[in-house]
């Protein structure tokens, strides 16, 4: 959407301009519902989670949305095993996406979303400061701030919230474009005139953070390091106005109380996970966006490969191999590939190794990329890159086979269903396409979209036993369309 990532200046969180509207700056659209009975009540998660997923579903479309499955595979895993840990269980499941965006920035959707700029990443010295950040961000989720700041926090906000419901319904209803409910949305959270969540909030979201890091078995003081790189951040932001210090407020106060309480406690044994730095060097390469963005990069990268050793050599030289891929010389990007490969094996390697199998041929990216498959199977980027192999050799039988088994080892990553719908769509077995594309849209949450999919399938249907599945999945359905809009009524009502 153009709405969480519009700049006003800094990183412009949605969850910070629905938790912080200032009443002033707004003109109240027209003809929009005004909040009734319900404005000074919570919202309840269902409600929260059915705004996250529309925000999601506008986001997704937006550029600076990373879709690549390794990273935010990495990133929702990490998430998870921290919440796992949080001192009160959460209301919502935790998913992390990442964010193409130089500046050093978090923010907490409604409905658990957490979306991680690239800078912030790019930026952390070590696994554990990016921990820091997730999990204070998921003490927010813990917290429940998200849900009560756009209930209690302005009127503005309300008005933002009841457009959206406004839109969300109508969309429910299949009457209405959702998109230009949130562009409406997006352009009331465009303004830069933000408070930020309170000092008490954040104090409770760091000192929540603590807890779930140290019993996840991360170094604390990674909080600390990560805390003291955004203060600098937001010294050299000054002037332009905010990004991370805008939405969470930082102070010395605020430090100094993390300090305290890890003082005297004994550093963490974590053992980092190897990944973080290829994820790390997979967003650098994502964030560099001309020739003079990847030169300054092949400069660090060059250093770091030959100073540093282990995962952060391998992923330096990941790095290389990747932009000598970028333009043109493959025959130098498989060279630092394989010196890669030597050092510490890692499934992004795999990844570029299929793609630079690509350029030999559709036969010899489906080698390697079976042998890439053997060794990560619990890859989701692998497996993309395994499926999309076997597509451009027209095998889509067996594109489709590995695209099911895809599909139910991670039911929750849509993206397998879209790939499996187009292999079955030019296998010309129309009806299982249509019921892809409807679990796919049922998983992003459009719903009223994943029925319309089921209707042509059935439509297209000739066969009785599928006939009655797909009745039952479009009655679950409307079902589930029935509770959404009951849930969302309260929130328009006069
Ligand atoms: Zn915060």
């Amino acid at each position: 959407m153009k709405t969480w990532m519009r700049r006003t200046g800094a990183g412009l969180s949605l969850a910070g301009a629905l938790a912080a509207g200032t009443p002033a700056a707004w003109s109240q659209p027209m003809g929009l519902p005004s909040l009734g009975a319900a404005s000074s009540a919570e919202l309840s998660p269902a409600v929260e989670r059915t705004l996250g997923q529309a925000i999601m579903e506008q986001g997704r479309q937006d550029p600076t949305y990373i879709s690549d499955l390794d990273i935010n595979q990495y990133l929702t895993t990490l998430g998870r095993r921290l919440a796992e840990h949080a001192p009160q269980a959460l209301a919502q499941e935790v998913t992390v996406f990442a964010v193409r965006d130089p500046s050093i920035n978090a923010f907490a959707l409604p409905g658990g979303y957490i979306g991680i700029h690239s800078g912030l990443v790019v930026g952390a010295q070590s696994e554990s400061e990016l921990a820091g950040v997730l999990a204070h961000e998921i003490g927010h989720v813990m917290q429940r701030h998200i849900a009560r700041g756009i209930t209690q926090q302005s009127q503005g906000t309300g008005i933002m919230v009841a457009s959206l419901i406004g839109a969300l319904l109508a969309a429910l209803a299949g009457q209405g474009d959702l998109a230009m409910g949130v562009a409406t949305f997006g352009q009331a959270a465009a303004i830069d005139r933000q408070l930020g969540f309170s000092r008490g909030a954040e104090q409770e979201a760091d000192r929540a953070g603590l807890q779930m890091m140290r019993q996840a078995g991360f170094d604390p003081q990674g909080m600390v390091a990560m805390f003291r790189r955004l203060m600098n951040a937001a010294r050299l932001n000054e002037g332009t106005g905010g990004g991370y210090a805008s939405t969470h407020p930082l102070s010395i106060q605020r430090l100094s109380d993390i300090e305290n309480r890890i003082e005297g406690q004994p550093a963490a044994a974590a053992t980092p996970d190897p990944e973080f730095w290829f994820v790390r060097a997979h967003l650098a390469l994502i964030q560099a966006r001309d020739h003079a963005d990847r030169q300054r990069l092949q400069q660090t990268l060059r250093t770091e490969a030959r100073d540093l050793r282990g995962a952060r050599q391998a992923a330096a030289l990941y790095g290389l191999a990747s932009l000598h891929r970028t333009e043109g010389d493959l025959a130098g990007a498989r060279a630092q590939l394989a010196q890669a490969q030597s050092v510490q094996p890692a499934p992004q390697l795999d990844m570029l190794a299929i793609k630079l199998a690509e350029a030999q041929g559709p036969a010899a990216a489906v080698e390697v990329s079976a042998a890439a498959w053997k060794r990560w199977p619990g890859s989701q980027g692998v497996a993309e890159g395994r499926a999309r192999a076997l597509q451009q050799a027209g095998q889509d039988e067996a594109a489709a086979a590995f695209l099911q088994a895809a599909a139910r080892q991670w039911p929750d990553t849509p993206d397998f269903q879209k790939l499996l719908a187009a292999s079955l769509q030019r296998l010309g077995r129309e009806v299982e396409a249509h019921e892809a594309m409807a679990s796919y849209f049922e998983q992003t949450g459009a719903l009223p979209t994943a029925v319309e999919h089921l209707q042509q399938a059935r439509s297209l249907s000739k066969d009785f036993y599928a006939q009655s599945r797909l009745d039952m999945r479009i009655r679950a359905l409307r079902e589930r369309l029935d509770t959404q809009r009951a849930l969302l009524e309260p929130f328009r009502k006069q």
